[in-house]
This record gives C-alpha cells, structure tokens and sequence, in this order.
C-alpha cells in the first residue's frame, strides 16, 4: 500500500500535465486561446492529500458529485474553487451554497429555486450552469435540448440570486468518443444560441463537457471547462472511500 503511494506521488502532477498540454495543442489547431479551457480535477472518491497534492501541481478548480463529500472534504483542501457536478436533491442545497463557486447540476426550476432561496439568505448570487441530457438517456439526469430555453427563461424571471454562466453535459459512456461527437455539437449550438439572450443575469462563460474518455473530442466541438477524474487520479476504488 504504502509503495502504491508513492508510486503514485507525482503521477498526480505529470498526469495534469499532460492533460493542460493536449487541451493546449487542441486549442491551438483551432486557433483558440490556449487558455480557453479550465481544467476542473473531478475529486471524488479522492482523499484530502490527493486533493492538496492536484492543487500544488496547479489546480485551482475542483469538483465533486455528493454533498457529503464536499462537506467531510471542505475544511481539509487549500482554497480552491469547488464545483458542484453531481445531481443534486433540493434538501441538501443549504450545506453547500457557502461552499461551492458553482452548481453544474440544475435541470429543475424547482432545484433553481431553492438554490435561488439559499442563495438571497447567504446575500450571494450562486452560479449554475443548466445541464442538457443530450442523449435523453433515462440513466441520466438533465433536461432535453428542447426544455433548455423555458428552463432558462423561467429561472431568469423567478431567481434573482442565480447567475447562469452556461450548460453543462455528460455524454453517454462510449469505447470510442468519436461516437458523442454528434451530442457535443448539438450542446454546442444550444450554448450560442442562449449565449446571445441579453440579460444582467444570464452570463454565458462555460460550456462544461469532456471527461476523461471524450474531453478531447468535446474540446474540438468547442468545450471550455472539462470535468477529468481518472486520467488525473488513476481508476476510483468507491470501496476504499
Ligand atoms: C465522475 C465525473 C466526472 C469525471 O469522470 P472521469 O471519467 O473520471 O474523468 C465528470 N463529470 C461528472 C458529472 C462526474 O460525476
């Protein structure tokens, strides 16, 4: 065990770099910025020293799919930026909202508008991005392509505590990315066409898709913050948490 450790001390930092260097030639050949994509280490599962150790080697945005783990974690991580990335039950929004620098999780008005209470109390505006089930995979959480605008435009009349910076999407597990390609593009032309609403609360900054299987494919389709877990940490073992 112990030598698995220590095997494992500075791939943590040659794996992000390696990440940052492919996000930054991707950029490149499409003429981007090469600072266009922010790269969110995906924490779950991980312990607090893992965690330090991605943010000495330059992380500054992480991210979490359980309340819980947010919690138990928050006190023991540097300062960094959390992102709430996992589904998330409207009771559990009042232990996080101090917390996280943003929800990417918000399919209901119903979650927006709690999010939007806890927010007016804490006297913060939180940010969300709405997340888009492409795919419709019922295994999934998030809306439909086609629910995304009256979602948007009801969260804008009814949260005035809520700054909505984007979209955000899990493409459905595929051996070969190229076959998401097409859901990528899709989330993509979504992304410009609620991008352009004129709004002092709608913000589009974030188009949150790729992981560690696809994030190269969803950084071609135009992806700027990727959500990468195992190809920074290695395989999660959920029994050992
Ligand atoms: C776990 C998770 C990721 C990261 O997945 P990897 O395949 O480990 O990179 C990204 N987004 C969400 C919502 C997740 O739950």
């Amino acid at each position: 065990m112990r030598q698995e450790e220590g095997l494992r001390v500075g791939r943590i930092k040659e794996n992000i770099e390696d990440i940052i260097a492919k996000k930054e030639e991707i950029t490149a050949k499409a003429g981007r910025n090469k600072d266009e994509v922010l790269l969110v280490a995906v924490t779950k599962t991980r312990t607090a020293e893992e965690i330090n150790e991605a943010i000495d080697a330059g992380i500054t945005h992480i991210g979490e799919n359980k309340v819980q783990e947010i919690m138990d974690k928050f006190d023991q991580v540097k300062r960094v930026n959390w992102h709430m990335i996992g589904h998330l039950q409207t009771n559990k929004v009042k232990y996080i909202i101090d917390k996280v620098y943003m929800i990417h999780s918000v399919d209901s008005l119903k979650l927006a508008e709690e999010i939007d209470k806890r927010a007016g109390q804490s006297g913060i505006m939180m940010n969300i991005l709405i997340q888009v089930n492409a795919a419709e995979e019922e295994s999934k959480f998030g809306i439909t392509t086609e629910e995304t605008g009256m979602l948007i435009q009801e969260i804008l009349k009814r949260c005035p505590h809520i700054k909505i910076k984007g979209l955000m999407c899990i493409a459905p597990f595929e051996d070969n990315p190229e076959e998401v390609r097409g859901y990528f593009r899709q989330v993509k032309e979504l992304y410009e066409q609620f991008g352009s609403i004129s709004h002092e609360r709608l913000d589009f900054q974030y188009l949150s898709m790729g992981m560690s299987n696809d994030y190269e494919v969803a950084i071609q389709e135009g992806s700027n913050l990727i959500r990468v877990g195992t190809a920074i940490f290695g395989e999660r073992n959920y029994s050992n948490k």
